[in-house]
């Protein structure tokens, strides 16, 4: 059974085509600067690439190129279209309404419709790429999967926040949580590592890429998670800025920042970006801070110090904690970020081993030392093929 798995974004399309049910994958790409006459395809296939240039007005146009491309004698994997049985789509906000992935029907793109102003940014490119999936595989089964839906077991407790009840009950300004799909997989491959199911297991896990979020699972479920109403909530990342006191945005907006500036300023100019004042990368910032670099140095410590922090307040929440998670891009492959996040930790029985944290492979292996309480796996995520499993496990 193939199933094509897409995440749409605004001038995006990601998409992956997978054989299940083991979860191969046969094809990926992306078709980026879409709306643009220099629109550009990357398209990858029997471990050969392909990269194509030319413009692509919509969204539409874009999957077309998807389509032609993956049934293309030359270089596509498929001999007709409707060999796909049916689409993944990665949604950003489902709400409270969706607490698992479903399949799309007029009712579930009613609610998306409603859900935008929740996430103007991302739900209605989500929104866009379904619409144009429909539109060009009318056969295949559709099946939304939201980044929000692992974190609807947080208890009220944790997802409320201390404004007068009724802005919660009129605008549903409470914690969502995010990355939910990534939390989920490395909660689901932890606990299979470990001999266990997820509902055995209490984690901390911590997706760290360009986007950082870290969570609190107990038996499975997540019952915390840092990232709040929005993406900004939390740890500091690529370039948002993560907690702050509110009455900042206050006082700068006296000062005479408008609200796109401020928004700006926290959601694009913030974060490593901004306390480097030279990168939204952590290969770059750590190179510079190797060279000398003090503000790479001192953005690479915040970052780690912040992380540090939740671990700290996720061990309160958690009555015992299994295991330490590390994910994303900087979680997989950088050392020296895990290092500097399990300093100090002996108190709360995390000790990481220097050695297996260095060495190369360490993915899937225990790095803590053998006399740690609590283990610390690195752990890739790889939110597609929970997309897949899950559109294939609704399907089946
Ligand atoms: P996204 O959230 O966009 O999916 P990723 O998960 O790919 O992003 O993470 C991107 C981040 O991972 C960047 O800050 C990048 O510098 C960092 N990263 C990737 N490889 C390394 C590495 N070898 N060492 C340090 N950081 C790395």
């Amino acid at each position: 059974m193939k199933i094509l798995v897409l995440n749409a974004g605004s001038s995006s399309i990601k998409y992956q085509l997978f054989e299940m049910p083991d979860a191969t994958v046969l094809a990926k790409g992306i078709v980026e600067r879409i709306g643009r006459p220099d629109a550009c395809l990357k398209h990858e296939y029997n471990g050969n690439t392909h990269q194509q240039t030319q413009a692509v007005e919509d969204h539409e146009e874009a999957m077309a190129m998807i389509l032609g491309t993956l049934v293309d004698a030359r270089i596509g994997v498929l001999s007709n279209i409707r060999d796909i049985f049916a689409v993944g789509h990665r949604v950003v906000h489902g709400a409270e309404e969706f607490t698992g992935s479903v399949r799309i029907d007029e009712r579930v793109i009613a609610s998306l419709e409603k859900y935008a102003d929740l996430a103007p940014l991302h739900n209605p490119p989500n929104l866009v790429g379904i619409r144009a999936a429909m539109h060009k595989l009318p056969d295949a089964k559709q099946v939304a999967c939201f980044d929000t839906a692992f974190h609807t077991t947080i208890p009220q407790v944790a997802y409320m926040y201390a404004l007068p009840y009724e802005i919660y009950e009129t605008y549903r300004i409470r914690r969502y949580g995010f990355h939910g799909t990534s939390h989920r997989y490395v909660t689901s491959r932890a606990a299979q590592i470990m001999g266990k199911r997820p509902e055995q297991v209490n984690l901390i896990t911590c997706h760290l890429g360009n986007g950082c979020s870290i969570t609190a699972v107990k038996g499975g479920k997540s019952v915390d998670t840092s990232m709040g109403f929005t993406p900004l909530e939390g740890l500091v990342m690529g370039t948002r800025t993560g907690d702050l006191d509110p009455a900042i945005l206050f006082y700068l907006a006296d000062k005479g920042y408008s609200v796109d500036q401020l928004n700006d300023l926290c959601n694009k100019k913030g974060g490593l970006l901004g306390l480097s004042g030279q990168s939204n990368d952590m290969r770059n910032l750590t190179e510079l801070a190797q060279a000398g670099d003090v503000r790479a140095q001192l953005a690479i410590d915040i970052f780690c110090y912040r992380i540090r922090k939740y671990i700290g307040a996720y061990t309160a929440v958690l009555d015992t904690l299994d295991a330490l998670i590390f994910t994303g891009g900087i979680g997989e492959n950088a050392p020296l970020v895990r290092q500097a996040v399990c300093r100090d930790l002996t108190q709360i029985g995390i000790v990481l081993d220097p050695a297996k944290n260095e060495a190369k492979p360490c993915k899937n292996l225990p790095l803590n030392t053998d006399n740690s309480r609590v283990k610390v796996y690195v752990i890739p995520t790889n939110e597609e093929v929970a997309i897949a499993q899950d559109t294939y496990q609704l399907l089946e």
